[in-house]
Formats: structure tokens, C-alpha cells, sequence
């Protein structure tokens, strides 16, 4: 007999989880599979994965990507042919980051995936501690642009390269649905539509410096991701990093977390929003190809790429020797 706190799937386990949009009641074990088959089923919907793939997985530590590694192993045991590699990048960033390194070696070593660890000081000579340093010396540090926007473009950067250099023919970042509505909007109040335009589930580009980007979780909150961390014990850090609260994307977010409260299902309905805004941008404006930098010689948008444009305000002579 199924009562209101009988799974609605299985009709047999209690509740641990009542979602909101959809009215669905759902035991653990439920639960997690209905996270999993979300995983699957955007992968096929993006065709994101081949049999064969080397996936390079972004892990942070945090809970996303420590669930993206946990799911990705699990999805891709069937295939013996694909291969997993981990990659963390050490910002540099005092108090927090050595926690997560120490977090993302543990639950690697737990699941035998490799693991790799890359530096901002290694790769460009400056951790992210000394470049909020830098800004401050040079009084930019509350003008314009926060610690997140300069740390995005060198971590993107860093990725890609790792990924490039442990031969990855995919490199899988854990956006959840929740990230993906923020950059959405973030592009918005920016008025940003080129930007808009290049959010993609999945991203490819024509160069070989540039190693295609997949968001296996982009159609999954944020919530949802923690709850399945913890029913799945998976272990992630907790410390909030020390320069995030000074970015617009927490507001955003505290915004959509209060409106979802009261409306649920709006994050879903900004989300396939975004898909219909995104195809119409692409459709309409013309979008530039990507190119290698003129300087270093990685991806780029323009023929200087932005981690060329920031390190040309820290350190004009270093960065020109850093070709990939
Ligand atoms: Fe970098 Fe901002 Fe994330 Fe901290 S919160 S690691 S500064 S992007
Ligand atoms: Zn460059």
C-alpha cells in the first residue's frame, strides 16, 4: 500500500525526498538512480561520450564535482575501453584549497581514478592569494572586476591545457542546473549575447589546442546534487572559499533560491529558457570562430586570449613565455 510517505516509484521505501516541481515522493535508492538516469540521459541528449572517450574531470573538491566523479565512474564502468583522469587546480588560495586537494586525492584514490594537481603558480607564476595582492596594490581590488571573474579565466585556461597535456579527449566540468541559470542570467544583466551564445551543454571547437567541454550535469539542481552526495556519503569540502562572496552570481543565486521556494519548477523553466534564447542569439548575431591566441597560443575568443590580457597586468614580460 503506498501512504504520503511511501516512494512514489517504488511504492515500498519511505520518502527521504519530496521534489517540489514535480510532485514526486522518493526513497534513497530511487532518489539517487533518478539523479543517475538525469546524468544519462543528458549525456545522450548532448552526445557527449563516445565508448572510448579519456575524460578529464574538473574536481574541485566541492560537492558537484566530487558527485561528477563519483557518477562518471559509475556510468562508465560498462565501457572498458573509457578511461577517467581527474584534474584539481591549486588556485592558490590560502586556508582553502590544500582541504579540497587533500578531498579530491582521498575520493580518487578511493575509486582508483588518476588524479592530477596543477597549479596557478606553476603555470603562471602567480597564486591567486598575490593576485588579489597585486590588485590591491594597484588600488583595482574593489573596481571592476572580483577575484571569481579573474580566477574563472585562469582556471578555465589551466583545465584545458591539463586536460590537453593527459591526452583527454573530453573534459567534463561539473556546472549544475543551477550554475548554468546564473551564468544565464549574469549574461543578461552584463547584456553579454556572445557570451550567452557560447554556454553550451557541450562545446567543441575546430582547433586542436582545444579540448571539447561537456556539463554532464547541467540538467540537475544544485540541491539535488547535495542531497545525493550525502545519501551516497560521498565526502566534499564545506569551507566556502574566502574571495567568493564578493560575486554578483551569489546574489543571483540567493534570488533564484528564493523565487524557486515560492514557484517550484521556475529554475527549469529558466533553464529551457535559456536553451530558446541561446539557439536565437546563435541564429541571429554572428558569433566569432575561435583562434589561437596571438601571444600563447591557446583558444581564444579574440586574438588575445584573457588569461594574456590579466597576466599582461600582473607581469608583462612572464606570461609571453608561457606557450602551451
Ligand atoms: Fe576562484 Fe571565486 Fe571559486 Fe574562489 S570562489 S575558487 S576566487 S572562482
Ligand atoms: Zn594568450
Amino acid at each position: 500500500m503506498t501512504t504520503s510517505s511511501t516512494c512514489t516509484i517504488c511504492k515500498q521505501k519511505p520518502t527521504v525526498y519530496k521534489r517540489q516541481y514535480s510532485g514526486e515522493r522518493l526513497c534513497s535508492k530511487c532518489f539517487c538512480l533518478s539523479i543517475e538516469n538525469k546524468v544519462r540521459t543528458t549525456i545522450a541528449k548532448h552526445e557527449m561520450l563516445r565508448f572510448d572517450e579519456k575524460i578529464a574531470i574538473g574536481v574541485s573538491g566541492g560537492k558537484d564535482s566530487m558527485t561528477l566523479l563519483h557518477i562518471l565512474n559509475k556510468l562508465e564502468k560498462p565501457f572498458p575501453k573509457a578511461k577517467l583522469v581527474a584534474i584539481t587546480i591549486d588556485e592558490g588560495i590560502e586556508g582553502y584549497r590544500n582541504e579540497a586537494v587533500r578531498i579530491a586525492e582521498k575520493g580518487c584514490s578511493k575509486i582508483e581514478v588518476a588524479h592530477v594537481v596543477v597549479s596557478f603558480k606553476e603555470s603562471f607564476g602567480h597564486s591567486m592569494d598575490e593576485v588579489v595582492q597585486n590588485l590591491k596594490a594597484k588600488d583595482m581590488d574593489d573596481k571592476g572586476l572580483t577575484p571569481c571573474a579573474y580566477c574563472g579565466v585562469l582556471r578555465r585556461r589551466t583545465l584545458n591545457s591539463a586536460a590537453r597535456h593527459v591526452k583527454a579527449t573530453r573534459l567534463a566540468v561539473a556546472h549544475n542546473l543551477d550554475d548554468e541559470i546564473q551564468t544565464f542570467l549574469l549574461n543578461i544583466f552584463h547584456g553579454d549575447l556572445l557570451r550567452l551564445a557560447r554556454i553550451e551543454p557541450a562545446s567543441s571547437s575546430p582547433l586542436s589546442s582545444f579540448v571539447p567541454r561537456i556539463k554532464p550535469l547541467c540538467s540537475v539542481l544544485e540541491r539535488e546534487i547535495t542531497l545525493y552526495a550525502f545519501l551516497k556519503k560521498i565526502d566534499f569540502q564545506t569551507t566556502p572559499c574566502p574571495y567568493s562572496h564578493r560575486a554578483l552570481r551569489n546574489d543571483i543565486r540567493a534570488m533564484l533560491n528564493r523565487m524557486e521556494e515560492k514557484h517550484p519548477g521556475l529554475k527549469y523553466t529558466t533553464y529551457r529558457s535559456g536553451e530558446k534564447v541561446r539557439a536565437s542569439v546563435r541564429d541571429t548575431m554572428k558569433t566569432s570562430e575561435m583562434r589561437n591566441c596571438s601571444i600563447c597560443g591557446e583558444p581564444s575568443a579574440a586574438d588575445l586570449c584573457q588569461t594574456c590580457k590579466i597576466l599582461r597586468i600582473f607581469d608583462s614580460e612572464k606570461h609571453s613565455t608561457q606557450q602551451a
